[in-house]
């Protein structure tokens, strides 16, 4: 549990000597209890203090990557149960399972549906992180020789080894060590062995078992043999029980600070219905999963599930933002038509992409707004026609163009003779309300 000023404080010299920046060691303590101090910054704290405190300030759910190298991904390291009171920060993992009997042409398709699954949206690279290899062919040879195919033909992907035969699983890890595999998994009968694999290789492990309880007591197990970076399945399957779980699961961890299930979850949701899938998957993934399973990969179900992990894991309080400038569509020359907008990103992104879709080069001057869209940053103040003037003549676009016509969103053309006013010699022009009929309205001004 976290511990408080007062309690911090006892724990600290209390010579008020301001070494660590702050006038008072009861001062240093606050903020050290808000998590705005970090305690390495008084150098006459004692050992033993630091090791209280330590524990104390580590997060409630564990963090570490899965996978290796520039594209692994964080998992854990959750603070709030709800998205509203701060933000989710580590968005949950996606991963494809694939049964190791299947044919070489198989697995490497499998693979590499995976490997190619990356989208852009608003401005993020979004895709399947992840390969879980089932041990489903019972021969350890086999299973190596799987592992290391589908490693080879999806190089970026956090590797998941589905395998629950110790020796199967060390060989395995052993010929893709480098990507620093999660071993699915740890149960209550192969725990030592399992315990073994992950510190020796420095990988994840992942516990399973049937029910919190059971759950929990195989944590504290594996944490008695030395394995810190656990991922948790209290074997979940239906929409209801990865609810339920999950939250008791989240709930434990911050509420409570029950370190045994202050861990990372996963859940399979593979089903043989693909939209029983999606569905069930969509759940797991509101529901505080770090790493979601899936049988298959289609490209519908990856935009669905995409766009609602996005979602969930931007700030609610931050909007997303484009950078101020101006933004050139196609290769226009000085006669292209000049549009603005704001920097909202889902603003930016689809007024871009239907001026690209007009096949008409143009320049798209995008305002800070602050991340607002353009009808609330108008009622806010932030799209007027002063700030609009002031940044086209800040832009330098006049010597870019051999016109002065500047295009404005239809839904603020109210704004249009004050900015004739503010931009001498500029003519405004009202544009379309919706983004979708802007390919129209710059086409039917090139006839
Ligand atoms: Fe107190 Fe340590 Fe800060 Fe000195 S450096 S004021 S002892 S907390």
């Amino acid at each position: 549990m976290a511990l408080t000023g007062v309690q911090i404080f006892k724990l600290l010299p209390k010579t008020n000597c301001k070494k660590c920046g702050f006038p008072t060691c009861l001062a240093f303590a606050m903020a050290l209890a808000q998590g705005k101090a970090d305690i390495a910054k008084c150098p006459d704290v004692s050992e033993e203090s630091k090791k209280v405190l330590g524990e104390a300030s580590a997060p409630p759910i564990r963090t570490f990557d899965l996978g290796s190298g520039a594209k692994a991904v964080k998992v854990g390291g959750e603070t709030v149960l709800f998205r509203h009171d701060k933000k989710f920060f580590n968005p949950c993992a996606l991963a494809i399972n694939i049964k190791d009997n299947l044919s070489d042409d198989e697995l490497a398709k499998k693979a590499a549906e995976a490997a190619n699954s990356e989208i852009e949206r608003v401005g993020q690279k979004l895709r399947v992180d992840a390969v879980s290899v089932e041990y489903a062919s019972n021969s350890s040879a086999q299973y190596e020789k799987a592992v290391k195919l589908v490693a080879e033909k999806a190089p970026d992907a956090s590797i998941i080894l589905n395998c629950k035969d110790a020796a199967a699983a060390e060989a395995a890890v052993k010929a893709v060590a480098a990507r620093k595999p999660l071993v699915y998994g740890a149960t209550n009968e192969n725990a030592g062995a399992m315990a073994n694999i992950a510190k020796t290789h420095s990988v994840p492990l992942c516990a399973c078992a049937q029910g919190l309880e059971a759950l929990s007591a195989l944590t504290e197990k594996l944490q008695g043999l030395g394995v810190n970076d656990i991922v948790l399945d209290s074997g979940a399957k239906s929409a209801k029980e990865i609810i339920d779980h999950n939250t008791q699961i989240r709930r434990a961890a911050l509420r409570k600070g029950f370190k045994p299930l202050g861990f990372p979850v996963i859940n399979f949701v593979l089903r043989d219905n693909s939209i029983q899938e999606v569905s069930i998957a969509s759940v797991a993934i509101a529901k505080y999963a770090s790493i979601v399973v899936l049988s298959s990969i289609e490209k519908w179900k990856n935009l669905a599930l995409f766009t609602l992990r996005q979602n969930l894991y931007t700030d609610p309080q931050v909007p997303m933002q484009v950078e101020q400038k101006i933004y050139k569509v196609g290769e226009p020359d000085a006669a292209a038509p000049l549009m603005i907008t704001t920097n909202f990103s889902l603003t930016y992104f689809i007024v871009s992409g239907e001026v690209e879709n007009s096949k008409v080069p143009s320049f798209l001057a995008v305002m800070d707004c602050e991340g607002l869209s353009v009808l609330t940053a108008w009622a806010a103040g932030k799209f007027t026609a002063a700030k609009i003037s002031q940044f086209i003549k800040d832009s330098g676009i006049e010597s870019q163009v051999s016109h002065k016509e500047l295009i404005i969103p239809g839904q603020v053309a109210i704004l249009s003779g004050a900015l004739e006013d503010k931009l001498e010699g500029w003519k405004i022009t009202v544009g379309p309300r919706e983004a979708n009929a802007i390919p129209t309205f710059l086409k039917s001004r090139t006839v």
